[in-house]
């Protein structure tokens, strides 16, 4: 086990990076790499951050949440496709066995944990496991567990805390500290049969998708008509009936006003048209506030917005020479390869090379996945972004819907819809925004957020030659 500090090894450290997500990890280990003293103070026994521990990995594969989109993506096809394509002797209804799963799940984090600690050590980053307050613009004040302090001083000095779950105030929803947020998902010991996930964001949007894939009775509480409102038009309107379809209750233009009940118990959820829902479990995806408080960020006038967010400019420098802020806690693309991409070119203009000294994560065009059911991938503008931007009489929209071939063996009722859509601006044609719907979104948007960051044009995507038979060549020479 490589070694965890609980002093400083030296008078003065050329970074201290506060948070060891992955942000921090991305950013000590470049700086490292560059021959620099570089110390992490992470408060959990557990390096990663979010993203490892209560995030993406779980989900998919990498990260715990990932590998929860696996299992109940799983539980799917026995359900529904593999009778299709004449698979023998499976159970009707596969039973997802959660109580036996979670501690394998839990192992395979411990791993990760384990692999983020001695990537340290190989590249001599030092872990500081406390709690890390800025006592001066140049120095970070460490608290142990057991209460004993000490201080790190640092010519640089990053902000990479991340960010927690928010969860509305017992003022304002009675009851609402009987709901877990997605933290709280991942120390589920057993399913719960029923649940209502409040939300219409990635992470209500996937939590209840996996929820319901798993066989729980899952009601989804939104605010609006449709799920992912901040997202092009076209995936919330094929992906919002997509969900009811498959068993998801929406339930519409609806906020909760109470919870009552017994944690552990039948909880009921009463909303603000009057009706009741019992469920066993209440989850908030309501989006997450970055963690800011009680740091001494403000006492040396770091400034944050309004919203707790470190403000910093386009190189990640805050308010203050020499504090720099990276990840979720600067309130911008809340993504697990941002926060590395950002730490990552940080240190390259820090301590890089004189070819790096002008080195900043480009924030636009950055492409993203929703693990819905089916998969959503998306890159640039949408379309009323793109509208309001360019003008209406500037934009043109290439579109198809189609079922993937996958589906063809398989029943009606269970065939999942891909949808496509490119939207080009100008009399180039110069594609502005990409959104997929369907299977496969996930892994296909990769290589199209590439095309559309290089400047491609429709001409660009029609000159390609498709792949042949693919649900992503969907995309090319939509008429
Ligand atoms: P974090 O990873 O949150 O790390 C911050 C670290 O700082 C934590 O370890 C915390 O313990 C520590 N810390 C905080 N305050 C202090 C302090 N004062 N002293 C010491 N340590 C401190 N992104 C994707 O790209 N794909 C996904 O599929 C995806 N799925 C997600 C699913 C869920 C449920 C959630 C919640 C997030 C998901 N994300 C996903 C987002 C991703 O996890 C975050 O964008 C990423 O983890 C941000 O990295 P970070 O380094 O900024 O913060
Ligand atoms: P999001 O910001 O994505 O969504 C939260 C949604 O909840 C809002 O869009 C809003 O939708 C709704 N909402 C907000 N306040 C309330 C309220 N008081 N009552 C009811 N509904 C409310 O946050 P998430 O928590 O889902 O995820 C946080 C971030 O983590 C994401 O933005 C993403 O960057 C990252 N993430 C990425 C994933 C991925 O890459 N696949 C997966 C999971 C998370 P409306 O206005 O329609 O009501």
């Amino acid at each position: 086990m490589p070694p965890i500090f609980n002093k400083p090894t030296t008078d003065k450290y050329d970074l201290v990076i506060i948070g060891g997500g992955s942000g921090g990890s991305g950013f000590s280990r470049r700086a490292a790499s560059y021959g620099k003293k570089v110390a992490v103070v992470e408060m959990t026994a557990h390096l990663g951050g979010t993203c490892v521990n209560v995030g993406c990995v779980p989900k998919k594969a990498n990260c715990i949440y990932q590998i929860m989109w696996h299992a109940a993506d799983l539980r799917e096809k026995l359900m529904y496709h593999a009778s299709g394509y004449k698979m023998q002797g499976l159970p009707e209804i596969p039973k997802f066995d959660w109580a036996s799963f979670k501690p394998q799940r839990d192992a395979y984090i411990r791993k990760l944990n384990g692999i983020y600690h001695n990537n340290f050590d190989k590249e001599g980053v030092e872990y500081h496991r406390g709690y890390g307050r800025l006592k001066t613009p140049k120095s970070v004040e460490v608290t142990l567990a057991d209460g004993q302090k000490y201080t790190l001083e640092a010519d640089n000095i990053c902000i990479a805390t991340g960010g927690y779950p928010t969860i509305p105030s017992e003022k304002e929803i009675p009851g609402a500290s009987l709901g877990i947020t997605s933290d709280g998902f991942f120390d589920l010991e057993e399913q719960p049969k029923r649940v209502a996930v409040v939300g219409a964001g990635y992470i209500a949007v996937e939590l209840a998708g996996v929820f319901n894939a798993l066989g729980s009775e899952t009601h989804l509480i939104i605010r609006g008509e449709t799920v992912l409102r901040t997202f092009d038009p076209t995936l919330q309107q094929v992906l919002t009936p997509w969900m009811e379809h498959t068993g998801v209750k929406i339930q519409k233009s609806s906020k909760v006003v109470k919870v009552e009940g017994e944690k552990g118990k039948t909880l009921t959820v009463t909303l603000d048209s009057g009706k009741n829902i019992e469920v066993d479990c209440v989850l908030w995806a309501i989006g997450r506030h970055a963690a800011t408080q009680d740091m001494g960020l403000e006492k040396h006038a770091v400034k944050l917005d309004e919203k707790g967010n470190v403000v910093v400019d386009e190189y990640q420098n805050s308010s203050v020479k020499g504090i720099t802020a990276i990840g979720d806690v600067q309130g911008k693309a809340l993504l697990t390869p941002v926060a590395i991409a950002a730490g990552r070119r940080l240190a390259n203009r820090l301590f890089g090379p004189e070819n790096f000294k002008d080195d900043k994560l480009s924030y636009e065009n950055i492409p993203t996945v929703v693990f819905s059911h089916p998969t959503i991938g998306t890159v640039g503008l949408t379309e009323p972004q793109a509208r309001q931007k360019y003008g209406d009489d500037q934009i043109k929209i290439y579109k198809s819907s189609f079922r993937a071939l996958y589906f063809s063996m398989i029943e009606e009722e269970h065939k999942e819809p891909s949808t496509y859509k490119v939207i080009c601006v100008g009399p180039e044609e110069k594609v502005v925004g990409i959104h997929i719907i369907g299977m496969g979104s996930d892994e296909a948007m990769q290589g199209f957020g590439i095309a559309v960051k290089m400047g491609a044009r429709k001409q660009d995507l029609d000159d390609t030659v498709a792949i042949h038979p693919t649900s992503a060549e969907g995309l090319f020479s939509i008429p």
